[in-house]
């Protein structure tokens, strides 16, 4: 058995993984892994090259990037080609693109080999939508974060609101709303909660009371692998 820990979290779109993924990250002093931002990153490429609706074109800049993630100071950088495009993929422009780049079964496999890669050998908290079923499917704990659109949707809109960002909360909402009808439809690795995922609806819970439930369930991995606690 490894002695390393994985730590998969699934679910819709702004039902708090990251901000969980993080924190369980740098308070465990694992490797954090947003797989959404690689999935970003290759949307915002697409639309810089005019190519966001031509298929065969993205599956050949996929084939072709040097992609990096460097977790610092609680935000993942994130290096296409060499240049960082961190201010780039959180837009609504890539938004409104990202689900359809993301059902490119071609730019999956590229993406999931890269993801696997960046988990090997060490202790991971890995989130996105298919980390659980698709990606890690031997991880240690699985976990399928939910809650309600509208709550999901005022997080995201108080982030807009946070960074300047010009939204009205009807656009969010249906943004959130459409990307989810997306990603669970596809025919590739689509976002459904694995057989044996803890699922935690976190509408009326706050990210301490989250944490709170995963930190146990880590704690009795911990126990059952003999690793110090
Ligand atoms: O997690 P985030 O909202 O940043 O993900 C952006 C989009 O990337 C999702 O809406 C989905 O279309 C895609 N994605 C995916 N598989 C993942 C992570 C993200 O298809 N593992």
């Amino acid at each position: 058995m490894s002695k390393k820990i994985i730590i998969a979290i699934d679910g819709p779109a702004a039902s708090g993984k990251s901000s969980v993924a993080k924190y369980l990250a740098t308070r465990l002093g694992f490797t954090y892994l947003d797989t959404g931002a690689m999935y970003r990153a290759i949307t915002y490429l697409a639309l810089k090259h005019d190519v966001v609706n031509d298929h065969d074109a993205i599956v050949k800049l996929v084939k072709n990037i040097d992609l990096q993630l460097k977790f610092e100071n609680g935000i993942t950088h994130v290096f296409l080609n060499g240049e960082d495009v961190t201010p780039f993929i959180r837009t609504p422009e890539v938004n409104e693109k990202v689900s359809e780049v993301s059902k490119i079964p071609e730019v999956r496999n590229e993406l999931v080999n890269i993801q696997r890669r960046l988990g090997d050998n060490v202790n991971l908290v890995a989130e996105g939508r298919d980390t659980t079923t698709v990606v890690f499917p031997n991880a240690d704990l699985k976990i399928y974060l939910t809650a309600d659109l509208h709550e999901r949707a005022n997080r995201r809109f108080d982030e807009y609101k946070e960074k300047g960002t010009r939204i009205s909360f009807d656009e969010v909402k249906s943004n959130l709303k459409k990307r989810d009808k997306i990603d669970s439809q596809r025919s590739v690795s689509p976002l459904s909660k694995a057989e044996d995922a803890f699922v935690l609806d976190t509408t009326d819970l706050t990210i301490e009371e989250e944490i709170q439930k995963i930190i146990q369930k880590v704690e009795q991995i911990k126990l059952n692998k003999k690793i110090e606690v």
